[in-house]
């Protein structure tokens, strides 16, 4: 471990989607920081252009907005270190490339596109690992250079040792030993001048003094490089953390593109930009996500502080995570019951207004109470609550007439109830309760056949939060207003 003081980021490439691996790249990352009192940063490494997305940085940036996992330093609001997008730091990279061939750790290499791909063919023929094989490795550096200033196109090639191994530490695995005869002469800055991950990550973590890398496990391949490259330099290596892979539903493999798109018929999905849409809260998802390769107990539910404060590097586990959706729905559910009304009526809101709906604050703030323990989701307040602002409900005829009656005794009950709602005061429960159970005692029709209409009548549905209380907040005119409808349909019907 190091003594520096604690510098970690999170290095994204916008090459598409914020998805919840790279947001727990970011959560893990954000709490050692807050856990040590360290430094949060946000590096956008878009140096492959062939992968780059137009809005991709932008993307990531709303995403870890909206998730509360704030930054301390990043390409939108600066930093001592900056800048912190890799393409406006092209020229550090060309520099340190060079250092490293002046170090003769690295070297110019002239092979042309045509050579190595005759080459890489050449090797697959002979059932070889395909790999660079040398050529330029032992030019005379004079003649390199001499080659360079004339113009010719050139990478700058890692000069792996040939012999030996390479001891590379993974703080959740361990030593990793590789024969550096199956390492490659990896590209570190290509002929575009361009550099590639290897180089530039590399170079940004010096130079952003960052001390730990929790990064994802697909980096484990070209770990050895990673710290070939950084010693070759003569720096203090980081402390790394290879995060566990993420494993789809079923725990067999990946989730390949398709799967994620089908995932989002079920109303889930793994990018970020898609969970506030479905009504997730990122308090939820945080949640959700945390215990994905962090051994905490599983059901723990866990604000962001209660994170904090619990964060160790010891506790993060190697083996993969399966993605869990139900447990999405477990936790999300959980954090809504915890928020409080004003904040819960806040975050609903938009859903309502999103169906032109007319909210009124004062009538919202007396509906949260009756559909907090309903919602898995937001947007679960639309089915069990669009009823409390609308203008007027649409019941099925069918589902007025309750079960053993004919369409003449229920509307028959809507009519009384009518009567007997029009006299009482106003719709609170203690005025509207016992008029109507003393109604169900002396009508003969039982319990279920009366409210059940009723509620069916003055919310257009068959479940909703409890009936009195919901009545006394749709107010005594909808109500009203509502069973004489029902009455109607059902006279109708008769
Ligand atoms: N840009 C790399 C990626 O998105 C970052 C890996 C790292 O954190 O070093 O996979």
């Amino acid at each position: 471990m190091t003594d520096r003081p604690v510098r970690v980021r999170f290095a994204p490439s916008p090459t598409g989607h914020l998805h919840i691996g790279g947001a727990r790249t970011a959560l893990f990352n954000y709490l050692f920081a807050r856990k040590t009192g360290g430094q949060f940063i946000l590096r956008i490494e878009d140096t492959d252009r062939k992968r780059f997305v137009p809005g991709a940085e932008q993307e990531i940036i709303e995403g870890l907005r909206w998730l509360g996992l704030e930054y301390d330093e990043g390409p939108d609001i600066g930093g001592p270190y900056r800048p912190y997008r890799q393409t406006e730091r092209l020229e550090i990279y060309r520099q340190r490339a060079w250092e490293l061939v002046e170090r003769s750790a690295a070297y110019p290499c002239f092979c042309t596109p045509e050579r190595l791909e005759k080459l890489r063919q050449e090797q697959m023929r002979n059932k070889q690992q395909a790999r660079y094989d040398g050529l330029c490795r032992d030019l005379d550096p004079d003649v390199a250079a001499r080659r360079v200033a004339q113009g010719e196109r050139y990478v700058i090639r890692f000069k792996m040792p040939r012999h030996g191994v390479t001891i590379a530490r993974d703080h959740l695995r361990g030593e990793i030993v590789t024969e550096n005869q199956y390492l490659d002469d990896y590209v570190l800055l290509k002929s575009d001048g361009f550099p590639t991950y290897h180089l530039a990550a590399m170079v940004d973590d010096h130079e952003m003094k960052i001390t730990h890398v929790f990064r994802g496990s697909e980096w484990l391949s070209t770990f050895p490089l990673h710290v070939q490259v950084v010693r070759a330099f003569g720096w203090e290596e980081p402390v790394w953390i290879h995060l566990s892979v993420f494993l789809k539903p079923s725990g067999k493999g990946k989730m390949s593109k398709r799967e994620s798109a089908e995932t989002l018929k079920d109303g889930y999905s793994i990018f970020v930009k898609d969970m506030k849409e479905l009504g997730f809260i990122p308090e939820g998802v945080l949640n959700w996500i945390s215990l994905m390769g962090w051994g905490v107990p599983e059901d723990d539910v866990m604000t962001l502080e209660k994170m904090i404060e619990r964060f160790e590097i010891d506790s993060l586990t190697p083996s993969p995570a399966a993605i869990n959706f139900q447990k999405l729905d477990h936790f999300n559910r959980a954090h809504i019951r915890r928020l409080s009304t004003e904040d819960l009526a806040r975050r609903i809101k938009p859903y309502f207004l999103a169906h032109n709906l007319a909210v009124d604050d004062d009538q919202l703030l007396r509906v949260v109470p009756l559909l907090r323990e309903r919602l898995v989701t937001l947007d679960d307040c639309l089915a069990f609550g669009a009823f409390f602002f609308s203008e007027t409900v649409e019941p099925a005829p069918e589902e007025l007439i309750p079960k053993g009656l004919s369409a003449q005794q229920a509307a028959q009950i809507a009519r009384r109830v009518y009567a007997i709602l029009e006299a009482v005061p106003d719709m609170e429960p203690v005025h509207t309760e016992p008029p109507l159970r003393a109604y169900v005692e002396e009508s003969g029709f039982n319990v279920n056949q009366v409210f059940g209409l009723v509620r069916v009548a003055v919310t257009g549905q068959r479940v909703s939060p409890p009936l009195f209380e919901s009545m006394a907040v749709i107010g005594r005119e909808k109500v009203l207003e509502r069973l004489k409808r029902a009455g109607d349909i059902l006279e109708s019907m008769s």
